[in-house]
């Protein structure tokens, strides 16, 4: 008689556990997308609005001979980031003066710091404009992760969600290729839903909700994690 009742029990609280897991792990995901698009970067963690690419990629190599074996790497980095945002890349020759993503090559990095690598973006209302990444080609134990990792704070991603696997943060340095959580960041920042100039409120909620539909969260839940975020903290 005991061990029935236990049993019901089990039951009975398997679902309740399975259901706070699913809430947990849309209220991770939307923290993640939190830290990572809405904030200025790690050194200036101001909230900031929805920015991202509205045009197609020019993408252009400066100094491919500076490491002619990580050129096509680097390619397909941007290139996988690009196909889940929906944002074409158009190739371009070595130096066009036409592109607007343009790939260094560049042991010192920006900032002189050996072994880093380095991205900066620009935008325009909001509209990312011009985006620049700096491989440092003597990282060699992951050079795949800076690629990625790089290419993807010059989507739109500028600073780094550390608690959520993902090859933006610095906790997974196991994470050298995009994550399944990064994928849907990728396609949450670039759902048409959210317009680049969104304030960081109404963008946290309303990201939210579309990774809720991504993740096939419950109303009830995605209701509860999105109804009241703020964005990131300030
Ligand atoms: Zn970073």
């Amino acid at each position: 008689m005991r061990s029935a009742r236990a049993i019901v029990c089990i039951l009975a609280l398997l679902p309740t556990a399975a259901l706070a897991d699913a809430r947990d792990d849309l209220a991770g995901a939307a923290r993640a997308f939190d830290e990572a698009a809405l904030r200025l970067s790690d050194d200036n963690a101001k909230p900031t609005s929805v920015h991202k690419w509205m045009a197609p990629i020019r993408l252009s190599f400066d100094n491919p001979g500076a490491a002619p074996n990580l050129v096509e790497l680097t390619r397909r980095s941007v290139k996988a980031i690009a196909a889940e945002a929906g944002v074409v890349v158009v190739d371009l020759e070595t130096r066009d003066t036409t592109a607007n993503f343009i790939v260094y090559f560049d042991e010192n990095g920006t900032n002189g710091k050996s072994g880093y690598c380095f991205a900066q973006s620009w935008w325009k209302s909001w509209a990312l404009s011009h985006g620049e990444l700096r491989v440092n080609p003597t990282r060699i134990r992951d050079i795949d992760r800076c690629a990625t990792h790089e290419s993807l704070h010059a989507f739109g991603f500028n600073s780094h969600p550390h608690a959520a696997d993902s090859v933006l943060s610095y906790t997974y340095h196991g994470r050298r290729t995009l994550s399944p959580l990064d994928v849907n960041l990728i396609h949450t920042l670039y759902d048409a839903r959210l317009t680049p100039g969104l304030k960081p409120a109404p963008a946290s909620q309303l990201a939210c909700r579309i990774l809720g539909e991504r993740m096939g969260s419950s109303p009830s839940d995605i209701d509860a994690v999105c109804r009241d975020r703020k964005g990131p903290p300030s």
